[in-house]
């Protein structure tokens, strides 16, 4: 079957156009533009895909993303007019926790697309590969193509989450292949470097976001009550995908040694076949009674505005989050967050200041601080005030795009004149 694929809002980009000649240029080498080839394997929306969209968009003029799937990933980048391409053969199946053999099985599928990847890649001044099987790919096309390859981990890289041998692939090829490595936060660069990555090919650049999508948003607390027969009382949102480590349970179970006010809102779904888990956590909450207290909104895009109708967000994951974009969006939303004390979340809340830290997979020491947090609303606006504050000074999204950009571009350079 001949390779095909679909490019959708591809805008025509004259190569080497002169900087002035280009609208909202992002990144500029020696005066023209810079072309930046993005790859992701997931068609689906989980934050390191809703984070890229954020850092395409900067570069929408002069890159392209290219999807080893489709998925509403797509749709997405078509609704932020970016420049994509899906890839129309089905996509890689390594797991997070492949084995050897099943990593070499998957060869056969990988190669004609690192093949498709080099071809691409010779319009392109860098291939930035957004996810650990993008990074396979990347790191093989880049040698083919001789372009530099930077690699935006946003991953722990630690036996919570991969298998031994997709470690050692990813740090073999970040180390060996990649000009550039950037971590989203300093768990994540920590992580890596346990790993065995080398400490001078990485650098922390935290996720940006844009502080007025965030501001005066509608408050939909009627709209649900109605929708999903949830109660007046005290509403707390846990906002994402249905999986065991994100922790749901966990607030379920701190359900248990909390008083009848307490509504808790699930947003989000399974999105990589975590079926297994929903079924646990339906069957628990029918178990403990709860079922007027828990409610499963699934997939939702209206996140600041359910953020800004609940009192409080819990975080509760049982390992180490990369960064934990749903913290920093509760704090724009002007909610209160409380988020397991481990990873990223440990360098996104100043415990007290800006939100609290709470140990992880400790089901009644969550309870007690939802209590004191319930008992507590001036406590709580004065904490979500601050959180915002100091949420839209450190996380701006203008400003880390303009630190990628020029990181991309030192390196674009140096690859150049080498
Ligand atoms: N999210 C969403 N809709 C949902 C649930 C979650 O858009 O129904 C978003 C959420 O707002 C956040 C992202 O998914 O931006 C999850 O990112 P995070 O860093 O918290 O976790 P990850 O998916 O990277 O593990």
């Amino acid at each position: 079957m001949p390779l095909k694929s679909v490019v959708h809002y591809l805008q025509p980009v004259d190569d080497w156009l002169p900087i002035d000649k280009q609208v909202g240029i992002a990144g500029v080498i020696n005066g023209l533009a810079m072309k930046v080839l993005f790859l992701d394997q997931s068609g689906q929306l989980g934050g390191a895909e809703l984070s890229l969209t954020d850092v395409a968009k900067h570069f929408k003029h002069q890159g392209l993303v290219y999807l080893f799937e489709g998925g509403p990933f797509a749709d997405k980048l078509a609704a932020a007019q970016v420049p994509y391409k899906v890839r129309q053969r089905p996509s890689l199946s390594i797991s997070k926790e492949s084995g050897l053999w099943q990593g070499l099985l998957s060869l056969r599928q990988l190669l004609p697309l690192v093949g498709e990847v080099a071809k691409m890649a010779q319009t392109y001044d860098l291939i930035y590969a957004n996810t650990q099987k993008a990074l396979v790919v990347g790191a093989m096309a880049s040698v083919l193509a001789r372009k530099p390859l930077v690699y935006h981990l946003r991953d722990i890289l630690s036996a919570e989450h991969f298998s031994p041998i997709n470690r050692r692939v990813a740090i073999t090829l970040a180390n060996t292949c990649a000009t550039l490595v950037i971590a989203n936060s300093q768990a994540t660069r920590q992580a890596f470097m346990d790993a065995g990555g080398r400490p001078q090919l990485i650098k922390v650049v935290y996720n940006g976001f844009d502080p007025d999508q965030y501001e005066g948003q509608p408050l939909l607390r009627p709209v649900l009550q109605q929708q999903h027969a949830i109660q007046e009382g005290f509403w707390i949102g846990h906002f994402s995908r249905l999986s065991p480590w994100k922790g749901q349970h966990v607030l379920v179970d701190a359900l248990q040694y909390l008083d009848e006010a307490v509504q808790v809102l699930l947003v989000g779904k399974a999105l990589f076949g975590e079926d297994d888990y929903v079924q646990s956590l339906q069957a628990k909450i029918l178990n403990f009674g709860l079922q007027d207290h828990v409610h499963f909104l699934g997939f939702r895009s209206d996140i600041p505005a359910l953020m800004a109708s609940c009192d409080l967000v819990a975080h509760t994951s049982t390992s180490p989050e990369p960064f934990g974009r749903v913290i920093i969006e509760s704090m724009l939303s002007g909610c209160p967050v409380v988020a397991a004390k481990d990873g990223g979340a440990t360098e996104l809340i100043d415990h007290g200041k800006t939100g609290w830290l709470c140990p992880p997979n400790d089901p009644q020491q969550l309870a007690q601080m939802i209590g004191e947090c319930q008992r507590q609303p001036q406590l709580r606006q004065k904490i979500a005030t601050q959180a915002r504050v100091q949420a839209s000074q450190t996380f701006s999204l203008e400003q880390t795009n303009q630190v990628i950009a020029g990181l991309l571009q030192q390196h674009v350079r140096r690859t150049t004149s080498s």
